[in-house]
């Protein structure tokens, strides 16, 4: 079986994700990894390292969606298997491809069962579905934190696409957060944040516990609504899914919505001030106390034993 997985990147780097999906695909076939954009050169030689890649196409050409969905219908005749990100890359790409193919895709993807045998997340994440799809292409979204990173050290080879693919849409600009944490969606640790933060200076406290730790920031809906945080810090149903080996919530209460998007956590610490929220009862370990006392005191222990990173 062939499969052909599009790599994930964000400036100049290959995006952490990509990585996990490919562990995930080679669980269907020999891969072959898309990159496309211009001076891309550095991503497709990390793609050339990724374990189970076969060979690495590259395509100059626009990052639009319609643009990727079309060079991926050019290419999707010579595989099996056209698999993304669920990201936001993959949520926008793929549904086009599907409907250029007229092929139903199969999203989201927890668990590869079999060759057409796919478990996938429903209802918030409250059930899960198994999914069998007999098409005879098909187009899969996965999502990475279901995956663990394929291992470096391969030598794939690199082809250069001749073909540049016309998209109807123009990039205007990219509007970038910088940010020197983790990657959110791939990060061992996650430091999560409630509308109990009460402003976006106060936010700056678990920023700073993140820091200490390693972990990349998150944050409820709440949180960011009331503009305590950005946009893509939110974790949950209409966020990020997140599968850190360790997630603080802090003035978090655990409303259904939020907790889909951390069920992939390994083990769950709350910090909250009732013993009753749902996160609460839910967690590994939890402190009940005050966030504003709390904190503070745990910066403090961990700059007393030199904790950094
Ligand atoms: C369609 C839809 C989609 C949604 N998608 C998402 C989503 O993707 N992600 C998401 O997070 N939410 C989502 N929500 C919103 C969700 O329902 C909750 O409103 C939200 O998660 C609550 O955020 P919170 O825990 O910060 O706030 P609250 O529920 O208000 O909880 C605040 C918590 O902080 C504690 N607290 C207060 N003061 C302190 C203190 N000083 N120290 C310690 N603890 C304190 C309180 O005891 C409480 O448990 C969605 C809602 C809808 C309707």
């Amino acid at each position: 079986m062939r499969v052909l997985v599009l790599a994930d990147h964000d400036a100049g780097l290959l995006a952490p994700a990509t990585a996990r999906i490919v562990q995930g695909a080679t669980a269907l076939g020999a891969i072959d990894l898309l990159v496309v954009g211009d001076d891309i050169a550095a991503i497709a030689q990390s793609a050339a390292a990724l374990a189970g890649v076969a060979k690495v196409l590259t395509g100059k050409g626009s990052l639009a969606a319609d643009g990727l969905a079309a060079r991926l219908a050019a290419l999707a005749g010579d595989y099996d298997y056209v698999v993304a990100s669920a990201g936001s890359v993959g949520k926008d790409v793929m549904p086009r491809l599907a409907a250029l193919l007229d092929v139903m895709p199969v999203t989201d993807i927890v668990t590869i069962l079999g060759p057409t045998r796919f478990e996938r997340p429903i209802y918030a994440g409250n059930a899960v579905q198994t999914v069998t799809d007999n098409q005879p292409r098909h187009i899969l979204t996965l999502r990475a934190s279901a995956f663990r990173p394929a291992a470096t050290g391969n030598t794939a080879d690199i082809e250069a696409l001749d073909s540049d693919i016309a998209s109807l849409v123009t990039l205007l600009a990219n509007h970038r957060t910088l940010s020197d944490t983790p990657d959110l969606a791939t990060a061992q640790i996650v430091v999560g944040g409630g509308v109990a933060l009460g402003s976006a200076e106060n936010f700056q406290l678990i920023e700073k516990l993140a820091k200490r730790l390693g972990a990349a920031v998150g944050a409820t809906r709440a949180a960011v609504d009331a503009g305590y945080a950005p946009n893509d810090w939110q974790i949950g149903q209409t966020g990020k899914i997140i599968a850190p080996d360790l997630y603080i919530a802090i003035g978090i209460s655990g409303a259904l919505q939020h907790l889909a998007g951390i069920q992939g956590a390994k083990k769950i610490v709350a910090i909250n001030t009732d013993a009753e929220a749902p996160l609460v009862k839910l967690a590994d370990v939890a402190l009940i106390g005050d966030l504003f006392e709390t904190i503070p005191q745990l910066i403090a222990e961990l700059d007393k034993r030199g904790v950094t990173h």
